[in-house]
């Protein structure tokens, strides 16, 4: 079965732990979409990782690990990420990378900081690791597949002449920073094949042997919905899908096997980089959740920046769970929400002088303010409660009022960070 593992909000949901957490039952995790931009942390018997290329099933030696080719592979990255966990006594993962992933080049990430730089004040807070001009190199047809690695020599040069006239138009111009040239690019990507070469396969033809074969499939998604560039708050967005059902087109499977689509949804909110955010909160409140969030604190696995804050957001939940089909949520991070008196939920958005709970566009959204019901809090710690029956009252009704409002049910409650921290209901 096909299982898709997926954030309903900004990201940093928690995606990465149910991951690991529902890998020790599969036999294949794959990534889909995204880069090395964004991290999933997850903390194990051989201790803390932050993830950002990997998947996270990588820690167990029963499952086989896909870079799946909707992703934006960035080899060196991988090639550190591997070493790094093997270092620190992890087995030596089974990793498969598609041959038709497409390579971030080192110019993307050139021109990524380029470009946030020329932005200032205006930029949308990149993680600069080339993931935007990757997808639109994608997308013009001017990338580079890993399958071009094991091209003759003249024809990817002819491809890295063309492509680099291009490039050194906006570098000399736009940017006025150094000029590439064939032979360097053509090195480096010599250098990438090495790194990679053990690991590349055709991914789709494997999954299609897998899934017939009945195989456990996990497809672990990166950031959440509202980062989704068609669903999400364009144009503050990522630039690659982030829906379960782009994981049938980045993986290379049948849409119609995707038969279970487990939403994360974290007890508060969180966001990093520009864009709209309603239940946004400021000052020493902001501060107390951030430190007191996730699993010390909640600050940026890729780059550190303190996380955005707010209250639980129903609009964007709701709506963030429909986009995605969700058959089940994961409530995350609930242990954290312990030492409020009372817990402020966002239940609609005032637009305009009116109230709605439908998630809008950006344009409205830019004007939402939040409209919020207070709930009591339940001032204890609940991390080490295994069972839904024995989590004080006022937690039970925080649970079941989201579940309520957000229409979908929630079959998980996280209430700590380590993999079998979990209540099912
Ligand atoms: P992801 O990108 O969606 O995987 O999320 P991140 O890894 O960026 O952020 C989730 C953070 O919360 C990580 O540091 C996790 O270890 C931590 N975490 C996950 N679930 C829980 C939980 O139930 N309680 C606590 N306290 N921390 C959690």
């Amino acid at each position: 079965m096909v299982t898709a593992i997926v954030g309903a909000n900004w990201g940093d949901e928690g995606k990465g732990k149910i991951t690991d957490m529902l890998a020790e039952t599969s036999d294949i995790i794959i990534r889909f979409q995204g880069g090395a931009n964004a991290g999933h942390t997850i903390i194990n018997n051989y201790g803390k990782f932050a993830l950002h290329t990997l998947p996270s099933g990588v820690f167990y030696d029963h499952t086989v690990s896909i870079i799946g080719n909707g992703v934006a592979l960035d080899i060196p990255k991988l090639f550190h990420e591997i070493e790094d966990i093997i270092s620190k006594g992890v087995p030596r993962p089974k990793i498969l990378v598609s041959d038709r992933a497409q390579m971030v080049m080192p110019y993307h990430v050139l021109l990524d900081s380029y470009e946030e730089a020329r932005l200032a004040g205006k930029s949308f807070g990149s993680t600069k690791s080339g993931i935007a001009p990757f997808y639109s190199d994608k997308y013009a047809k001017i990338g580079f597949q890993v399958s071009e690695l094991f091209d003759e020599e003249a024809s990817l040069k002819e491809k890295i002449e063309r492509v680099i006239t291009q490039k050194n138009v906006l570098l000399e111009h736009l940017y006025q920073k150094p000029l590439l040239t064939v032979d360097e690019v053509y090195d480096t990507l010599m250098e990438y094949k090495k790194m990679v070469e053990p690991y590349v396969c055709d991914v789709s033809s494997f999954l299609y042997q897998a899934v017939k074969e009945g195989k456990n499939i996990l497809l672990e998604g990166q950031l959440g919905s509202m980062k989704d560039p068609d669903h999400g708050i364009y144009p503050m967005v990522t630039s690659s899908s982030t829906l379960a059902a782009y994981g049938a087109i980045g993986a290379g499977i049948p849409p119609y096997e995707i038969k279970r689509i487990v939403t994360v949804v974290k007890a508060y909110s969180s966001a990093v980089g520009a864009g709209e955010f309603v239940s946004e909160i400021f000052g020493s409140e902001a501060e107390e959740l951030r430190n007191r969030g996730g699993d010390g604190g909640e600050y940026g696995a890729t780059t550190g920046r303190p996380r955005r804050m707010g209250w639980f957001d129903c609009v964007a939940t709701r709506y963030g769970c429909r986009i995605q089909g969700t058959t089940d949520v994961a409530f995350t991070v609930l242990d954290v929400l312990g030492y409020l008196d009372e817990i402020p939920v966002c239940v609609g958005y005032e637009i305009d002088g009116e109230v709605t709970k439908e998630f809008p566009v950006t344009t409205k959204l830019k004007k939402a303010k939040p409209v919020y019901k207070v709930l009591p809090g339940w001032k204890s710690e609940i991390r080490g409660i295994t069972k839904y029956e024995e989590l004080p009252e006022n937690c039970r009704n925080y649970i079941e009022f989201i579940e309520k409002e957000i229409g979908f049910p929630i079959t998980m409650v996280s209430n700590g960070p380590g993999r079998h921290e979990i209540i099912y209901r």
